[in-house]
């Protein structure tokens, strides 16, 4: 059991179901484009979605546009198979943007024993929707965005902020992110403790970093959170 003065978090994936929610809105941006009369099959346009992802990143703003606009379609047309597609997403976006399950009782406890805060490559915008939509909006002390320090993880300077805000040095603090490369690498160069959320891993790990813990269950971290 560690004592920490602060455990930093990564949102997506790490608290949210980012994952999930991608896969539910995108497969309803999909069905929609296809009712509007897209002239595809679902299931190749959902992998287009995702092909676009993999080359943009995921908080491209231009996805459906750069799905449809291949077709050559009247531009009325277009546009409203785009709209659609957006409205679809935004609607699934809202039903389906959740934490992982305890992720909400075992913050309200950890937060009793140690200063919690937010390291995010989100957009600020972005970020504070999400932790709207998923009821996470006020427990944290600080939410620090790729707006705030304009580089992501894992750069130092947005750990750094979060935790000069929080007054606390690296070395009494925990970070807990999904991402070995972005979030365990950033943290654990400043000298701050690392945990693996192992249920939000999705990205090959390239970097070598040598993890204090791993977790498969949010819960766990009231073990090592002292
Ligand atoms: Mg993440």
């Amino acid at each position: 059991m560690g004592e920490f003065k602060a455990v930093l978090f990564d949102l997506d994936n790490t608290l949210l179901d980012f994952w999930s929610f991608k896969q539910k809105a995108a497969k309803a941006a999909a069905r929609a484009m296809i009712r509007k009369g897209l002239p595809e099959k679902e299931g190749r346009v959902y992998r287009k979605i995702f092909e676009v992802y993999d080359e943009y990143g995921v908080e491209y703003q231009k996805t459906f546009y750069q799905v449809i606009h291949p077709y050559r379609l009247e531009v009325g047309q277009a546009e409203r198979i785009q709209q659609a597609a957006i409205v679809a997403y935004l609607r699934s976006k809202f039903n389906s943007l959740k934490p992982y399950p305890g992720v909400v009782s075992t913050l309200g406890k950890l937060k009793k024993r140690a200063k919690i805060g937010i390291v995010t490559d989100a957009p600020r915008n972005k970020a504070w929707m999400r932790l709207v939509l998923s009821r996470l909006d006020r427990l944290f002390e600080t939410v620090v965005t790729t707006d705030d320090t304009k580089v992501k993880k894992p750069h130092r300077a947005p750990f750094e902020a979060a935790l000069r805000k929080l007054r606390v040095e690296a070395s009494d603090a925990l970070f807990v992110g999904d991402n070995n490369d972005r979030d365990m690498l950033g943290a654990k160069k400043l000298g701050m403790k690392v945990c693996l959320a192992k249920y939000g891993e999705k990205f090959k790990r390239n970097k070598k970093v040598k993890l204090d813990y791993e977790i498969k269950d949010f819960r766990e971290l009231l073990e090592i959170v002292g």
